[in-house]
């Protein structure tokens, strides 16, 4: 999150109704949309953006568009962004009980941080969920802090995979010189182990994709079988090797490439 957010998007044109995407498509919206505009309710289309985002049919983009900036809002801070991350953490933890370990200790699970390990939402919430563009300093900021609560539902996965004998891994775009605070803030939301808490070289010239790739074929090369890997990001798990199975959070508010 550190790294600059690559862009594109959304840009409002014209009318309520009509949103021009990056590349210049543009997406006209039906008279149902300008009914709840009228209405003063969220614009149907912010779900289907919020899908189209999860999908990753839509990427590269910048900010939340501001028509859909309540709708983001009450979705983060409501209970279906809560039972959306349950729902992935069901399946993470079905499919952990499901393997067979080696025995050998080599199998880890990989997890980013932000949005995924730690929440951000006490900073999002004085930031617009998105919809105002990033401040890279003022994120800084909170991330010094060391105050970011848990996940509740990475916390669970995570617990179940200690019991599992399957070692959990922080692989993050956090940066070397947040090291200290990185690994506070984790211990005191209740990650107490892990193999390896793997950050970003300060100044590293490359894109987050391009560096957990990098990381991840280390691991690999190092004798490590990845036997999970979760994100909120595509970027956290795509890439080869990405790990035997993939699973990601929800994450409306942004993107990094
Ligand atoms: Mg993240």
């Amino acid at each position: 999150m550190a790294t600059a957010r690559s862009l594109l998007l959304l840009t409002v044109a014209g009318f309520c109704f009509c949103f021009c995407i990056c590349r210049g498509e543009e997406v006209i919206m039906g008279i149902g949309d300008e009914m709840a505009a009228a209405r003063g309710g969220d614009p149907p289309y912010c779900g289907n953006l919020r899908m189209a985002v999860e999908a990753r049919n839509i990427i590269g983009w910048k900010t939340v568009p501001p028509q859909c900036a309540d709708y983001v809002a009450r979705y983060i801070t409501g209970e279906r962004y809560q039972r959306d991350a349950d729902v992935v953490t069901n399946e993470a933890i079905a499919y952990a009980e499901s393997l067979k370990l080696s025995g050998s200790g080599k199998e880890i699970w990989i997890f980013d941080v932000d949005e995924t390990a730690l929440s951000t939402l006490p900073y999002q919430t004085n930031h617009g969920f998105g919809a105002k563009p990033f401040d890279n300093a003022s994120f800084l900021q909170y991330i010094a802090q060391g105050s970011a609560p848990a996940l509740q539902a990475t916390l669970r996965l995570y617990r179940r995979l200690l019991q599992l004998g399957i070692k959990p891994l922080f692989l993050t775009d956090r940066t070397e010189d947040q090291r200290a605070v990185t690994t506070n803030n984790l211990l005191q939301q209740g990650y107490c182990n892990w193999e390896k808490l793997v950050l970003q070289p300060v100044g590293l010239q490359t894109s987050t994709l391009a560096f957990k790739t990098g990381e991840r074929q280390k691991l690999v090369s190092a004798g490590y079988v990845i036997v999970g890997n979760i994100g909120d990001q595509w970027n956290d798990i795509r890439g080869s090797p990405e790990g035997c199975r993939t699973f990601k959070f929800p994450n409306p508010m942004y993107y990094v490439d």
